[in-house]
């Protein structure tokens, strides 16, 4: 067994591990990062990159299908060639994955180790039974990974993850999702748009991460107008039958079904990667969930020299947010014991469907625990479906809510269904930063004729809702038609 002895280890090589390396080493030069996988990252290899690939060619499909509306008739029958989609997904995804590649490869050799870390005790990690490693500080960057009931793993091969998707040669026939969250909607409505014959169910009633029940309902409605989606679920039953799924359930109707799939996808969450790296060796306070409790300024755990950053901390799941945990994590374990506050963003998620899911500042949960007993904030709303631009566009589908609060006047948050939800959410994430009032963020300016007319129209019902604005008149001079 090999020891090394290090200022600064960083276990996991993915965003939030390269990250915390790199800023470790602005500090000092005794710093080592271990990686047990593949190096590529998550994002680049099985999540963000290839799933925006296969949402490329779904939407590629769908355009083709919505050109009757417009007077235009594409000729013959659409061919998808599943083949085809699945090798464009793969070659661009390794492209992606070259680039992570050549920034890993930058790293000199002695300060990668390859193999699987376990904390001994606060200081001691020990790597695959080759190496163990003193080190003054830790950063755990060991992200997450898909769970779903253990019961499942009967399906044998049947039962796949998003990874198996982003590995597959052709399209297969059908799939049944469970999980209609951020995963399941974006693969699900991909791969019913390249025609898979896709059934989704959920648990609970919840779609997406979405919070507010109108906007929730909305999605719920939108997407079970596209494909068979039923998001409080009564499967009676599950079992493999030959190279198929055999399930047995209730209808949204109360009728019993029965169907034949070749595949079960599992979206139903990811754990953090925390549970198997022996924390119970260390000092560590662990919240409900067994994931480390860390300040989310300085991502400093419970014991000073431990850090934490990405999927691992169970604070947000986002490439944007592992990478400035990163930077704030390995900025301190590279600096400590002077470690600093590092600047952490409003939050911003969206979801890759059609019509897009985007989510900024406060949910309306959240909102709703923390002024709703005392009434203090209101909500504006638009509807998309007459809304000028997106009618020109035929993405005319879509509701948007935003919440103010009394007094202040202050935007709080956002979430919305509808056309180019992730740029107006941008908007709305600069503006929540920025601490504005929606008086402010209505005194910025607004071209014609485009989408983000809809959000004027939703801000000026917030403002007025907030009586800092006059009433919502249905003809206003600057609208200009279908605002
Ligand atoms: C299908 C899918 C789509 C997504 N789409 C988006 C999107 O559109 N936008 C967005 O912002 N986010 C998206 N995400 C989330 C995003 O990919 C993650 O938030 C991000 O990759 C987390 O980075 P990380 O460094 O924490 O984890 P990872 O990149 O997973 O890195 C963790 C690394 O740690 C290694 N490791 C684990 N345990 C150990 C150990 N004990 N010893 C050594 N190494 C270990 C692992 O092998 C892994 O390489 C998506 C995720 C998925 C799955």
């Amino acid at each position: 067994m090999k020891t090394l002895n290090v200022d600064v280890a960083v276990i996991g090589g993915g965003t939030a591990g390269l990250g915390a390396y790199r800023a470790a080493k602005e500090h000092t030069d005794s710093v080592v990062m271990i990686e047990g996988g593949p190096y590529g990252t998550t994002c680049a290899r099985v999540g963000c990159m290839p799933s925006k690939l296969l949402i490329a060619a779904a939407e590629a499909v769908h355009h083709i299908e919505k050109a009757p509306g417009f007077g235009v008739h594409p000729m013959g029958e659409t061919k998808i060639n599943g083949r085809e989609v699945m090798d464009r997904v793969k070659r661009e995804r390794d492209r992606f994955v070259g680039f992570v590649l050549e920034g890993v490869d930058s790293i000199p050799a002695e300060d990668k180790i390859r193999g699987f870390a376990r904390f001994i005790d606060d200081n001691t990690l020990v790597v695959d039974d080759h190496t163990t490693i003193n080190a003054k500080r830790i950063v755990i960057a060991t992200g997450s990974r898909p769970s779903w009931p253990a019961v499942w793993n009967e399906l044998g091969d049947r039962l796949i993850i998003n990874d198996d998707v982003f590995e597959w040669d052709d399209l297969p026939e059908s799939v049944a999702v469970f999980g209609p969250g951020v995963i399941g909607l974006e693969l699900g409505q991909s791969l019913h748009r390249l025609g898979v014959n896709v059934l989704m169910f959920g648990m609970g009633g919840q779609v997406g991460p979405l919070t507010d029940p109108q906007v929730m309902a909305y999605a719920d409605k939108t997407f079970s107008e596209e494909f068979y989606l039923d998001a409080d679920s009564k499967v009676d039953m599950m079992q493999r039958e030959g190279d198929k799924v055999f399930i047995r359930y209730q209808d949204k109707s109360g009728d019993m079904q029965e169907t034949l799939v070749d595949y079960v996808l599992a979206a139903t969450g990811r754990r953090p990667n925390v549970d198997n790296i022996g924390i119970e060796n260390t000092t560590l306070t662990l919240d409900a969930r067994g994931v480390p409790l860390a300040d989310k300024f300085t991502m400093q755990t419970s014991v000073d020299s431990i850090f934490i950053a990405g999927d691992a901390s169970n604070q947000i799941p986002l490439l944007h947010e592992a990478a400035d945990q990163a930077r704030i994590a390995g900025d301190n374990a590279g600096r400590f014991p002077e470690i600093r506050v590092g600047l952490r963003r409003s939050k911003i998620s969206a979801v890759f469907s059609d019509p897009q899911i985007g989510m900024v500042g406060e949910s309306f949960r959240e909102i709703s625990q923390r002024l709703g007993t005392c009434g203090c904030f209101e909500t504006g709303e638009v509807s998309f479906e007459n809304q000028g631009r997106s009618r020109v566009m035929l993405r005319n589908k879509g509701m948007l809510r935003v919440y103010g609060e009394q007094g202040t006047g202050r935007f709080l948050g956002a979430e919305m269904i509808g056309p180019d939800a992730e740029h107006i959410a941008h908007l709305l994430a600069w503006a929540h930063q920025n601490q504005m009032t929606v008086s402010q963020m209505l005194d910025m300016p607004f071209y014609h004729p485009v989408v983000e007319e809809g959000l004027r129209t939703a801000l000026r019902d917030l403002n007025a809702r907030l009586k800092l604005g006059p009433e919502m008149i249905k003809h206003c001079l600057d609208c200009g038609p279908g605002c």
